[in-house]
């Protein structure tokens, strides 16, 4: 990781806290022509790549303000084609985190994010995924409150939804991380 940051971009600050390097990519568009909802996208992946090259604050908050980085399913198919294997996943989850801190993330994009809440709280908590947490979390935050809920008998008979959480033994280090991440 890089001692300092070498400007105030977002571009720099992204190199800074995750070693992706923007300035390695140079436009060969496989990323986007691989991204499975880069149609839905304002910036699919490489022009969301060009606009962190330009270190233009205002192209900075177009990033930041945008459904692109909540439509990222990080499905890492971008990273498997790119020949200057830019990790562009990590890149969209470094901007997601940073639009969230800056009150920047895009209305539409509401119930994305009250699913990201609800599933990083899950796994800070417990060290592991809980669903049955998870989908209250998150019913709580969006306020789809009955969405879905004819499932719930059947999955729980099925045992995929068991009602207590399984701790893993490294929940302190796991606590850490997101420490380390809320500082970046
Ligand atoms: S990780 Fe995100 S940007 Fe990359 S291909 Fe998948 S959806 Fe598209
Ligand atoms: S595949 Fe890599 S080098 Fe090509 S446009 Fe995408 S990020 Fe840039």
């Amino acid at each position: 990781m890089s001692a300092h940051i070498e400007n105030n971009s977002l571009s720099a600050k992204l190199h800074h806290a995750t070693e992706v390097k923007s300035a390695k990519c140079y436009q060969c568009g496989k990323c986007s022509a691989g991204c499975p909802v880069s149609n839905e996208m304002e910036y699919p992946p490489s022009v969301a790549m060009r606009l962190l090259q330009t270190e233009d604050p205002e192209n900075d908050k177009k990033l930041l303000k945008s459904q692109t980085i909540w439509l990222c399913v990080s499905c890492e198919m971008c990273l498997s084609r790119c020949p200057m294997e830019i990790d562009i996943p990590k890149a969209m989850d470094f901007m997601r985190q940073k639009s969230l801190a800056e009150g920047l993330s895009h209305p539409k994009s509401k119930n994305i994010i009250s699913f990201h809440k609800a599933f990083l709280d899950s796994i800070k908590f417990t060290g592991r995924l809980h669903e049955i947490s998870l989908v209250a979390d998150y019913k709580l935050r969006s306020w789809h409150l009955m969405q879905d809920v004819n499932m719930v008998p059947s999955m729980m008979t099925r045992g995929k939804l068991p009602i207590l959480p399984e701790m893993i033994k490294g929940r302190k280090q796991v606590a850490e991380f997101f420490k380390k991440t809320k500082k970046s």
